[in-house]
């Protein structure tokens, strides 16, 4: 079993955003083309145009469909709560990566050393050279983080892109995880997790950034920012019809009566 180093001040982490994550997939897709030729590569695929296509993948986005939630205590004579909704059916689109607990059950449950948290910056590792392949760590994972490689028969993950964020080659603005950088929307964010006054953590703090399954103790670092409540109309109805335009040509310039007589021909 693997030891784990002590809490570290800087935790370094994403924020994802699930109010404006559209999963477009853009954030998978450049996670997989960076850390194809990086640290971790290679991140091999298997049966790519065959029926039951299968690789690793360091970050998945899955859609659901959320179902309406009923009104409920209306008084009487009120809403019919059989037809309106306090939150219309909607999309949510949730993108799942390693979160780089703060105490991960990977590392602990790892029999050689392999899987270890990095004391400076809370960042969790596998180092292939170690890894036997025994799939402990994935099974320990509840978040369903680790991809194990069937080429390579080794456990890899998500590094937090330690080979751009460290990377002086980089310009500054370039140095945060791919899938951050690619993210159209601004959905994703990188920080310090760890100092309240980075701007990740003030992020957090106002759109009130949750943990994902913290009843389990791991203490995951990443966070997630709830989506918003989507409005369904007034008393869940149908939004009116919108207002045909009328406009007065009496009332317009001589030029734009003539252009509206032509163009009304
Ligand atoms: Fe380990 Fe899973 Fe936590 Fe990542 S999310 S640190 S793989 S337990
Ligand atoms: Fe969501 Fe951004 Fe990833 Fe697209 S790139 S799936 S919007 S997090």
């Amino acid at each position: 079993m693997t030891g784990l180093p002590p809490t570290s001040k800087k935790k370094l982490g994403l924020v994802i955003d699930l109010d404006t994550c559209v999963g477009c997939h853009a954030c998978a897709v450049s996670c997989k083309e960076w850390n194809a030729g990086g640290f971790a590569a290679p991140l091999t695929d298997e049966r790519p145009y065959g029926k039951d296509p299968s690789g690793v993948w360091f970050n998945r986005v899955h859609s659901y469909e959320v179902a309406p939630t009923p009104v409920t205590g209306c008084a009487s004579g009120g809403v019919d709560a059989a037809t309106s909704a306090a939150q219309p059916a909607m999309t949510l689109h949730f993108p799942r990566s390693c979160l780089h607990c703060e105490e991960p059950a990977c590392v602990t449950v790892c029999p050689t050393g392999a899987s270890y948290k990095r004391a400076e910056d809370g960042i969790v590792l596998v180092d292939e050279d170690k890894c036997i392949g025994c799939k402990l760590c994935s099974w320990a994972c509840p978040y369903g983080a680790r991809e194990y490689s069937e080429v390579e028969g080794v456990m890899k993950k998500c590094t937090l892109c330690i080979d751009r964020i460290y990377n002086e080659n980089l310009a500054t603005e370039e140095r945060q995880p791919a899938c951050v950088q690619a993210c159209p929307t601004r959905a994703r964010h990188f920080g310090d997790l760890g100092d309240p006054e980075s701007e990740v953590s003030k992020l957090v703090a106002a759109r009130g950034g949750v943990d994902l399954m913290p009843q389990l103790g791991y203490k995951p670092v990443n966070k997630y920012l709830p989506p918003r409540p989507r409005r369904a109309g007034e008393n869940g109805a149908k939004p009116a019809a919108p207002v045909p335009e009328v406009v007065d040509t009496a009332v317009l310039p001589p030029v734009l009566r003539w252009l509206d007589r032509v163009l009304s021909r």
